[in-house]
């Protein structure tokens, strides 16, 4: 007597992609050095920003920017945005840190 087995096989599978988004060295006007511009989509997965919140502050000119092929932010006047924001209200949580160690 023949016996039939019928077997399911279910397989998952996670794929991690990395990117290296775009960075350039460039004089600030806004912080007066030299600085490290990003694009927002690379400052929003680096620090979990919403990239919509970053382009609010560029357009409302708290943060300094450049028009590349791209729209370059600079990352040093969101960390000194940050440090403005927290020292004003402490309680207040602001979210600018990596999503994953690097
Ligand atoms: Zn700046």
């Amino acid at each position: 007597m023949k016996k039939k087995v019928r077997f399911v096989v279910e397989t998952t599978e996670s794929i991690s992609i990395r990117r290296q988004w775009r960075k350039v060295l460039a004089d600030c006007t806004y912080c007066d050095a030299l600085t490290t511009f990003e694009t927002p989509e690379g400052i929003s997965s680096r620090t979990g920003l919403a990239e919509r919140e970053i382009f609010r502050l560029l357009e409302s000119d708290a943060v300094s920017f450049m028009e590349v092929d791209r729209v370059l932010v600079c990352s040093a006047c969101l960390e000194n945005l940050k440090k403005e924001l927290f020292h004003r209200s402490p309680k207040r949580t602001i979210i600018l840190q990596p999503l994953e160690p690097e």
